[in-house]
């Protein structure tokens, strides 16, 4: 059983590879900086539609996630929440 459950989750890594992993603390370089001239965003909340504060003016906005997804340079994760590979029982 403890076989066939790592078997599973080492497939839904390889698949993981191609979907951009967006979480709240997450820092967010974009190509496209905010009219304010800075690049860098910080995650408040994900869902289908990204709120972002913007890091130099302190803006708050909310992104389509597909078009954040594309518009997306670098992330820097947050070191707090990156304890996401732990084992939660479903
Ligand atoms: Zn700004």
């Amino acid at each position: 059983m403890l076989l066939g459950r790592a078997c599973f989750k080492a497939g839904k890594m390889e698949i993981s590879m191609n979907i951009i992993k967006i979480q709240p603390g997450d820092l967010l370089h974009l190509k496209k900086p905010h009219p304010c001239g800075c690049a860098d965003f910080l995650v408040m909340r994900v869902g289908s539609r990204v709120r972002l504060i913007c890091k130099g003016c302190g803006r708050d906005m909310t992104v389509d996630r597909m078009k954040l997804e594309k518009a997306i340079k670098t992330i820097t994760v947050s070191e707090q929440e990156q304890n996401t590979g732990k084992d939660i029982p479903e």
